[in-house]
C-alpha cells in the first residue's frame, strides 16, 4: 500500500472530513477508471488495470465508496455502497489501491456505525437526517483525548499482541492497546497521560528501526485477525435463559443460528441475549430490510441497561446498522466490519458476542449482486458460493489463545446469526447453508408465540452440539447429574409429543396412569421451567445454579410420583398436590435465595407421605 494514498485518504479538509479530492486525482491521473455500465448497486468500469480484487475505489465525483468484486482484462465490476442514482457512463472511478479496512482503537465502544464504519451519530450531527452521498467521516475521533495507562515499563521486551497499556474507554470496558502485528523489540519510551489516538504512546526499538506505537490501527475486513491457536470450545456461554442454557447451550467461541418468523419474539430474545449473555463486549450488526426495523434497534439499544452494573448497555456495545439509503451491497460490508471489530476485542483477551440480524438480508444482497454479474444461479437464485461465504463468516468465531509471548490470553468470539426465511420455511437455502456450519440451532416458532409460550424456542426442533464439549466443565462446576436431568426432561417432552396424538384421538381419560404422569411432568417442564417472562424483574434472568435446581425439582417430583403411583396412589391426587404450586412459583424466587428451592424437595417428600397415609 502506497503511503501517499493512505495519507491522502486520511487527510482531512476544513470540515474535518477525509478528503481524497484534487491531489489524489493529480497523482493518479493515468489510472482513473471510466464507468461503462451501471446496474443498481453494480458498476462496471474500464481502464482499471492495476486494480486488485476487493480493492476499494471511489466512484464518480461524489466519491462513493465501492469494492472491486470481479476483474476481467481492464474491466472491473464494483459493488457500490451508496445509491448510484445520477451516476452514468463516462464518470470517473478513483483507485485507492487498498482493501476495505476498519479503524480500530478507543472510541469504538458506544459507537453506531454504518456498514462501512461511518459513525452515524457524528454524521447526523453534521448533516442531519440525510446522509450526503460520498461523505467521509473518520470512524474514530482524531480530536478526543484518552487517558492512557501503561502496563509495561521502559526496557521491557515486547512482541505482537502484548498489552502495553489501556484506556478506560467506558466504565465497563478497559480498552487494551496491543503491540501491532510484526513488531518485536524493546520499549524505549512509554508515556502516561492524555493522548489522541494518533499521538505516540510508546516507542519500540526493533532489530532495524524505532517504531512509534499509537492507539489507532487499521485492519482489512476480509482478513481474519490472527491468533496463536484455536481451542476446543469447552466453556459454556450462559445466557440466563433457561431453554437455552439447560437444553440447547452455547459455548464460548461457538456459533448459533436463530430463525425468527415475524412476531415470534425475535427482538425480545436478541435483547435478552445482549443483556444477559456472559460476554464482555457485544457487537450487534443490524442488516435490516426496512428502515424502521433498524430504527427500532437504534432507538431501543441505547435505552437498554446492563443489568449487572446498572449502566447503559451501550457502554460495552458497538452497533453496526445499515441505513435505508444504502443499497444491498453495504450489508456485506457491515457483516465483515462487525466481525473484524469483534475479533479486535477478542484479541485483548475478552469474551465477545456478535449478533447478526439478519443474515438472510445479507444473503439476499449476495443474490442480487450475483444476478447482476450474470453468474450461474444455484438454489432459489442464490449464488453457488452462498454456503462458502456463510461458512467463512461463522468460521471467524472461536475461542483462541491470543497472540502474545508475555501472557496467556484467552479470547473468544461467539457468533449468533438470526435468519429470517420467507414464511418461516426452514428448507430455505440460507437456513440450510447456515445449519451446515453452526453448532446450535434455536428454532423460534410462530405457533408457540401464538399460544404465548415465550421464549418461543421449540424444544423438539432445536439442538446444540456443544453438550459433549462443555460436559466436563458443567459437571464439575454445576452438578454431576446435570446432563442426566437434562436428558430425563427432554425425553419427557418427546414422549409428551407422541402421547398428544393419542389424547387427540381417545381423550385424556383413556390414558394409563404412567402416561398421564408423563403428560403432567412435561406440562410442568414447559410451563414452570421453559416459559420465562423477559419482562419480570426476577424471571428475566436465571443463573445456571437456579436453572439446575428448578429442573431437578420437577424431575424429582416426577420420580417420586412414579413410585407412589406404583404403590397405589391415585393419579388425580398427584395432579392436585399443593406442592405443585410451589414448584411453579420457583422461577420467582430471588437469585440470592436459592436454598428456598432446595426446601421444595423436602415439601415434596412430606406431601407424598401424607398422601400415602390418606390412601392406606
Ligand atoms: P418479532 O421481533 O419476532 O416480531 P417481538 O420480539 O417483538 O417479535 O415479540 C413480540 C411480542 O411477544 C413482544 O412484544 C412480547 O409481548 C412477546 N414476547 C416475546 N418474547 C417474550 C418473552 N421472553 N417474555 C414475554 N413476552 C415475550
Amino acid at each position: 500500500m502506497d503511503d501517499k494514498i493512505s495519507n491522502l485518504i486520511n487527510n482531512k479538509n476544513e470540515s474535518g472530513y477525509k478528503n481524497i479530492d484534487k491531489e489524489y486525482k493529480n497523482t493518479y491521473k493515468d489510472n482513473i477508471g471510466r464507468i461503462v455500465k451501471v446496474a443498481g448497486p453494480l458498476v462496471v468500469a474500464e481502464n482499471m488495470t492495476g486494480s486488485k480484487m476487493y480493492d476499494v475505489v471511489y466512484v464518480s465525483e461524489y466519491k462513493i465508496m465501492g469494492e472491486i468484486i470481479e476483474i476481467s482484462k481492464d474491466l472491473a465490476s464494483i459493488q457500490v455502497y451508496e445509491e448510484t442514482g445520477g451516476i452514468g457512463v463516462g464518470d470517473p472511478v478513483y483507485l485507492s489501491g487498498m482493501p476495505l479496512v476498519v479503524e480500530l482503537g478507543p472510541g469504538l465502544i458506544t459507537s453506531i456505525y454504518d456498514g462501512t464504519q461511518r459513525p452515524l451519530n457524528l454524521i447526523y450531527k453534521k448533516t442531519g437526517n440525510f446522509i450526503t452521498r460520498g461523505i467521509q467521516v473518520p470512524a474514530i475521533s482524531r480530536e478526543k483525548k484518552w487517558g492512557f495507562i501503561p502496563v509495561v515499563k521502559k526496557g521491557e521486551s515486547v512482541s505482537s499482541g502484548d498489552r502495553i497499556g489501556y484506556v478506560k474507554e467506558t466504565p465497563l470496558v478497559k480498552h487494551y492497546i496491543l503491540v501491532p502485528e510484526g513488531i518485536e523489540g524493546e520499549i524505549i519510551e512509554i508515556y502516561d497521560g492524555e493522548f489522541t489516538v494518533e499521538q505516540v504512546v510508546a516507542k519500540v526499538k526493533t532489530k532495524d528501526r524505532i517504531e512509534d506505537l499509537k492507539m489507532i490501527s487499521t485492519w482489512p475486513v476480509r482478513k481474519q485477525r490472527p491468533y496463536c491457536a484455536k481451542l476446543n470450545p469447552n466453556m459454556p456461554l450462559f445466557t440466563g435463559q433457561r431453554v437455552i442454557d439447560m437444553f440447547f447451550p452455547l459455548a464460548k467461541g461457538g456459533t448459533a443460528c436463530v430463525p425468527g418468523p415475524f412476531g415470534s419474539g425475535k427482538t425480545v430474545i436478541q435483547h435478552q441475549l445482549a443483556k444477559w449473555v456472559d460476554a464482555d463486549v457485544i457487537v450487534y450488526i443490524g442488516c435490516g430490510e426496512r428502515g424502521n426495523e433498524m430504527t427500532d434497534v437504534l432507538m431501543e439499544f441505547p435505552e437498554l441497561k446492563d443489568p449487572k452494573s446498572g449502566r447503559p448497555l451501550m457502554e460495552r456495545t458497538v452497533l453496526i446498522a445499515n441505513t435505508s439509503n444504502m443499497p444491498v451491497a453495504a450489508r456485506e460490508a457491515s457483516v465483515y466490519t462487525g466481525v473484524t471489530i469483534a475479533e479486535y476485542f477478542r484479541d485483548m483477551g475478552y469474551s465477545v458476542a456478535l449478533m447478526a440480524d439478519s443474515t438472510s438480508r445479507w444473503a439476499e444482497a449476495m443474490r442480487e449482486i450475483s444476478g447482476r454479474l450474470e453468474e450461474m444461479p444455484g438454489d432459489e437464485g442464490y449464488p453457488a458460493y452462498l454456503g462458502a461465504r456463510l461458512a467463512s463468516f461463522y468460521e471467524r468465531a472461536g475461542i483462541v489463545k491470543c497472540i502474545s509471548k508475555k501472557e496467556d490470553k484467552i479470547g473468544s468470539l461467539t457468533i449468533i446469526g438470526a435468519v429470517s426465511p420467507p414464511g418461516g420455511d426452514l428448507s430455505d437455502p440460507v437456513v440450510q447453508s447456515t445449519l451446515r456450519v453452526v453448532k446450535v440451532f434455536w428454532s423460534l416458532e410462530a405457533k408457540l408465540a401464538y399460544t404465548r409460550h415465550f421464549p418461543a424456542i421449540s424444544w423438539l426442533n432445536s439442538y446444540s452440539l456443544y453438550n459433549d464439549s462443555i460436559k466436563e466443565y458443567v459437571e464439575e462446576k454445576i452438578h454431576k447429574d446435570y446432563f442426566q436431568i437434562q436428558s430425563e426432561a427432554m425425553s419427557l417432552l418427546e414422549k409428551e409429543a407422541e402421547l398428544e396424538e393419542i389424547v387427540r384421538l381417545v381423550g385424556l381419560e383413556a390414558l394409563s396412569g404412567p402416561d398421564r404422569l408423563i403428560l403432567l411432568a412435561a406440562k410442568m417442564i414447559r410451563e414452570d421451567f421453559l416459559h420465562q417472562n423477559a419482562f419480570h424483574d426476577v424471571d428475566t434472568y436465571s443463573p445456571i445454579e437456579k436453572q439446575y435446581k428448578m429442573l431437578k425439582t420437577i424431575i424429582y417430583f416426577y420420580q417420586k410420583s412414579i413410585d407412589f403411583l406404583n404403590s397405589g396412589v391415585d393419579i388425580e391426587d398427584i395432579e392436585n398436590m399443593a406442592v405443585r404450586e410451589k414448584i411453579a412459583r420457583a422461577k420467582y424466587i430471588e437469585n440470592d435465595n436459592l436454598e428456598k428451592i432446595d426446601e421444595i424437595l423436602t415439601e415434596i417428600d412430606n406431601e407424598f407421605k401424607k398422601l400415602k397415609a390418606k390412601n392406606f
